[in-house]
């Protein structure tokens, strides 16, 4: 639990500076608190890249465009006279350099005051079973990058999996990034093609003949992971049959089950979601299953192994599964095997566990456990080298979780600066030095009025084109560079 903070305003007669990696919620975030409570502090925001906002742009989905107006505040951050914006600049160690858009670590640390990474998370979970290296296995990170334009990740769908003649699609975990998951792959395509969904993504989506789909928990319905506002919404989907079992409802309310639900109100109301969802189930005719498409939420059942296609066999083309049943004390309740197994057909396995951090530096201590930068309240390198966001704590948490944790760095950051009181040369420019050495990389980069005609470009691409839509994303990073460097 983030302990809450209070601000002190700090009044600093010398222009320090302070690096941030990381465009997302927590690099935007810092970079407000720090602007906030320090008047002469000046900022440096490196992205990877050109494009900023992290997941609101490649996690957020196509079809909730409200979530995206955040960048709104964003913006005005960035458009503050104290912060620069580096786009298409790659932090890392000095051995991973062969991009002409990578620039070393120390190279921050050794010009900036104070460095904060608020690099998020870039890597997946694995189940860990047989033949989850088959095509048709991918992680939500993929897909979701994927359907939402980011530039790495527009040939999936050639390289990966197919979705033509795509009929099962099972998703592994049941946290609001399956939801989503799932309710791209159920919407119609018609209603996504006026959202910022990627163009070649929604072609594909457009030739799928998807029927089936499948959200799979290892444990029980009081320890799913998504929230009701989202389980709500698949159930409002048209011609889209959300089915829950009784019997997985029945299961999963164990004596620990129950004592979680008395104490949890927002708990209590998702699982009369599910009921009312189970009620409902048993009323679709076998002509509503054959017309419509068909969501199952499924508790208590486990992926064993990953089975080729017939067809195929470099595909896969089934599931095996084994039913689970619930042991343990209230909260930590884990799911054991009953020995019951059984298969499910599936042209599609999307593994949505969770979201991964990785290290992007040896040089920073990394808890390979928790699979976050070691800090203690944000603090890495007392004095030098600082953390927010997701890196902080772990992929989880909503954008405003990001809003906490950012507060807590920054009043770190800001305590440190007042303790060493270091007298900052008020007419040095981190950047000329970092340019000295690393020319092309800083010749590369995108500022943020580049990147702006970018956005613009996208925005208005979408409202000229028909049908219209909030944003037309480009594709490419090349591209990206191209339109930004437009004169
Ligand atoms: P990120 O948003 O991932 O930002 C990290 C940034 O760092 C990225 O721009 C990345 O390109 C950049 N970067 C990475 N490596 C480097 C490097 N080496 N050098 C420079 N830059 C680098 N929350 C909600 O409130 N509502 C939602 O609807 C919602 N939907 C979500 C959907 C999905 C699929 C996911 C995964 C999350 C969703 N969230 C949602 C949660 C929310 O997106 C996160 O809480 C938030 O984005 C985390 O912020 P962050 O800044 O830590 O990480
Ligand atoms: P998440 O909420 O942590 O859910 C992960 C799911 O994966 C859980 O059901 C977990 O089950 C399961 N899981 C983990 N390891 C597994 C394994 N080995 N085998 C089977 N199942 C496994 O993560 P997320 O869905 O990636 O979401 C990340 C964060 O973004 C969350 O905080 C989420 O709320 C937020 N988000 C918000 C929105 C929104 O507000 N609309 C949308 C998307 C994401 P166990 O509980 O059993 O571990």
């Amino acid at each position: 639990m983030l302990k809450k903070t209070k601000f002190r305003p700090l009044l600093c007669r010398f222009h320090h500076h302070v690096a941030i990696v990381g465009s997302g919620p927590a690099g935007f975030y810092t970079a407000k608190y720090l602007l906030e409570q320090n008047k002469s502090l000046k900022i440096d925001i490196f992205e990877a890249l050109p494009c900023p906002y992290g997941l609101v742009r490649y996690g957020v989905a196509p079809d909730h465009p409200e979530v995206k107006t955040v960048t709104n505040t964003f913006d005005e951050i960035a458009a503050s006279p104290r912060v620069r914006y580096f786009g298409n600049v790659e932090i890392g160690d000095n051995n991973s350099a062969h991009h002409d858009n990578h620039l070393p670590l120390t190279s921050l640390i050794e010009n900036y005051s104070k460095v904060v990474l608020s690099y998020g998370a870039h890597s997946d979970h694995n189940l860990n079973i047989p033949g989850e290296s088959l095509k048709g296995v991918v992680s939500s990170r993929n897909f979701v990058n994927w359907y939402n334009g980011h530039p790495y990740f527009q040939t999936l769908h050639n390289e990966n999996f197919s979705l033509s003649n795509c009929t099962n699609v099972i998703v592994i975990g049941q946290g609001n990034v399956a939801l989503d998951c799932a309710r791209v792959l159920a919407k119609s395509t018609d209603s996504l093609a006026s959202t910022d969904i990627s163009l070649i993504a929604l072609s594909q989506l457009q030739q799928t003949q998807v029927k089936n789909i499948y959200i799979l928990g290892r444990r029980g319905h009081v320890q799913s992971a998504f929230t009701i506002k989202e389980l709500r919404e698949l159930t409002k989907l048209s011609n889209v049959n959300v089915h829950i079992d009784p019997v997985d409802l029945q299961n999963g309310l164990t004596g620990s089950s129950q004592s979680e639900l008395e104490s949890s109100r927002p708990k209590k109301r998702i699982v009369e979601l599910m009921q009312a969802i189970a009620e409902k189930s048993k009323e679709y005719t076998q002509e509503d299953i054959s017309t419509r498409k068909n969501i199952y939420i499924k508790f208590l059942t486990s992926p064993v192994e990953v089975l080729p296609s017939l067809a195929d066999t470099q595909f896969v083309g089934q599931l095996k599964l084994h039913k689970n049943k619930l042991t343990g004390e209230p909260f930590r309740q884990s799911p054991k095997s009953t020995g019951e197994e059984y298969l499910v057909p599936c042209d599609l396995l999307i593994k949505s566990i969770g979201y991964k951090c990785i290290s992007i530096s040896s040089l920073m201590p990394f808890d390979s456990k928790r699979n976050v930068v070691q800090n203690e309240e944000g603090r890495v390198v007392p004095g030098k080298v600082y953390v927010s966001g997701w890196l902080k704590r772990g992929a989880s948490g909503i954008i405003g979780t990001n809003i906490t944790d950012a507060k807590e760095t920054v009043q770190h950051v800001l305590e440190d600066l007042e303790k060493e009181q270091i007298e900052s040369d008020n007419d040095y420019d981190p950047i000329q030095t970092i340019r000295q050495h690393y020319p092309q990389v800083i010749g590369r980069s995108v500022s943020w009025n580049q990147v702006s005609k970018l956005l613009s470009h996208e925005k208005q691409l979408g409202e000229t084109s028909q049908p219209q839509s909030i944003r037309k994303k480009v594709l490419s990073v090349d591209e990206m560079l191209r339109i930004s460097n437009n004169k």
